[in-house]
């Protein structure tokens, strides 16, 4: 039989949760031996978000070992060799097949046993598949998700050999809209298809989507709403030929791109530790239902406190803040000491051609728009607030310098009282600058 490993540590997914835990564990002082990452994935930690923008260019095109963490967030970039020269495991290739929450023991595809004193789960987030659903003829060759490095690179292939071939593009969040504009920028004919009545509905307002549908369009992205992706037909080679849509309209592709959501990988531990909301349930310092497990990332399920919630957070910056978080209290309980518990302020952006959004806090109640959202007109500064109880709770800004999209953020820390929506409308940045 294999020789069983045994570490203090383990942090189980070499993602943006994985990188980030490794480099607070470090700054902890993490003793030679003591941690390893394990990844399915071949590289080491990377900033993901990058797969869906730099990656993708033709020109300024980002690659490993360009971005790998934590560059995103302005910290020093994590090589193999520095893994090596603080002695943590690198594990790569690796995929866990079988965790055991009682005996402390994850088993690998190949039959290795990984032994831990604490457990870090850090496994992300997987693609929703039309296959899934049963759509007919999903699995046709040229028909990509988009997750993992190995996923972008069957991208920049395809890219490659349909140069100025047709592209639909499947669903209408940020996936969508990122890549839509990628294969723009790649002189590719875009086509996207989403069933809402704008893009991106579970944070944009009508107003807000309407500016970039609008400034979409003008780029030369078709827009398609109100239908589905039903069926693809395949040429002989079996590469994906046509699109079928819900509504009878049939769409011509050389390449398909769907983005219709994720879902948390947390498959492994059902059944062995609580969960919530989708995702495994923690504390305010990442720890699970079960003693030494902590979940980071796409796959916690934490309380919110400035919402008093539970929630799941689908986004980098909480991928990085709850990672450093679980450390931190791992680090100090083994001290007998404790850290603040996890306030989070919700913080997503997102960015397409020469556009970039930053939103802070929470979208609910009621929405005003300030600024100018035509799309024609330059500069593209405009954003949103949201009101609930008499007070501003969330703020989306387009174009914002620095200086502005702190201002907003704190607007969203802060939640100062707003009397009157006609008034926050006027007002704009200029309520967010006096906060
Ligand atoms: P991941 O970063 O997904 O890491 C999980 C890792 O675990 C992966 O390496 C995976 O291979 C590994 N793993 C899983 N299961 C196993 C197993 N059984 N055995 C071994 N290894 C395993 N967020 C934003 O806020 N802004 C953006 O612009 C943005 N852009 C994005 C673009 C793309 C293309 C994608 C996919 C996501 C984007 N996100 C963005 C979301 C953000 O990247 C995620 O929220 C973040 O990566 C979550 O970090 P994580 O560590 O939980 O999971």
């Amino acid at each position: 039989s294999m020789a069983e490993k045994h570490f203090k540590y383990i942090a189980l997914g070499g993602g943006v949760s994985g990188g980030y835990a490794a480099r607070e564990f470090a700054k902890q002082g993490v003793q030679p031996g003591e941690l390893a990452i394990i990844s399915k994935e071949a590289v080491a930690p990377y900033e993901r978000p990058a797969l869906s923008k730099a990656y993708l260019f033709p020109e300024g095109t980002a690659r490993l070992p360009g971005f790998h963490v934590c560059v995103g967030s302005g910290g020093e970039r994590l090589v193999p060799d520095w893994y090596k020269e603080k002695g943590i495991e690198l594990i790569l290739s690796t995929e866990i097949v079988k965790a055991d929450l009682s005996s402390k023991s994850l088993t690998s595809a190949s039959g290795e046993i990984f032994k831990y004193d604490n457990l870090v789960i850090a496994t992300g987030s997987t693609v929703i598949k039309l296959s899934d659903f049963g759509v007919q003829g999903a699995d046709a060759k040229n028909i990509f998700y988009l997750r993992e490095i190995d996923d972008a690179d069957k991208l920049v292939e395809a890219i490659k050999t349909k140069k100025n071939g047709k592209v639909v593009l499947v669903g209408g969040g940020y996936i969508g809209l990122e890549l839509s504009a990628a294969m723009r920028v790649n002189d590719l004919d875009v086509t996207m298809v989403y069933p809402e009545p704008w893009c991106m509905p579970r944070l944009f307002t009508a107003d807000i989507a309407k500016f970039y549908e609008g400034y979409y369009t003008n780029k030369g992205v078709k827009i398609i709403k109100g239908t589905v992706a039903a069926g693809f037909s395949s040429h002989d080679n079996g590469e994906v030929k046509e699109v079928q849509l819900k509504d009878g309209r049939v769409l011509a592709a050389d390449i398909v791109v769907v983005g219709v959501g994720g879902r948390p990988l947390t498959a492994l531990f059902k059944g062995q530790v609580a969960e919530e909301k989708g995702g495994i349930k923690t504390d305010g310092f990442f720890k699970t239902s079960v003693p030494d497990v902590y979940a980071v990332g796409d796959v916690a399920t934490f309380p919110l406190k400035l919402y008093g919630e539970l929630r799941r957070v689908e986004h980098v910056d909480h991928a990085r803040k709850s990672a450093e978080q679980a450390v931190k209290a791992i680090k100090a309980s083994e001290e007998g000491k404790a850290v603040e518990e996890y306030d989070y302020l919700p913080y997503f952006y997102s960015r397409a051609f020469d556009l970039s959004w930053q939103f802070y806090g929470d979208n609910v109640g009621d929405a005003v728009l300030f600024g100018d959202n035509d799309p024609a007109s330059s500069p593209h500064k405009f954003g949103s607030y949201w009101i609930k109880d008499g007070k501003v709770v969330g703020a989306f800004l387009e174009s914002g310098t620095p200086e502005e999209n702190k201002a907003i953020a704190k607007v969203a820390r802060v939640q100062p009282p707003a009397d009157s929506l006609e008034q926050l409308s006027k007002e704009g940045l200029t309520f967010a600058s006096k906060i």
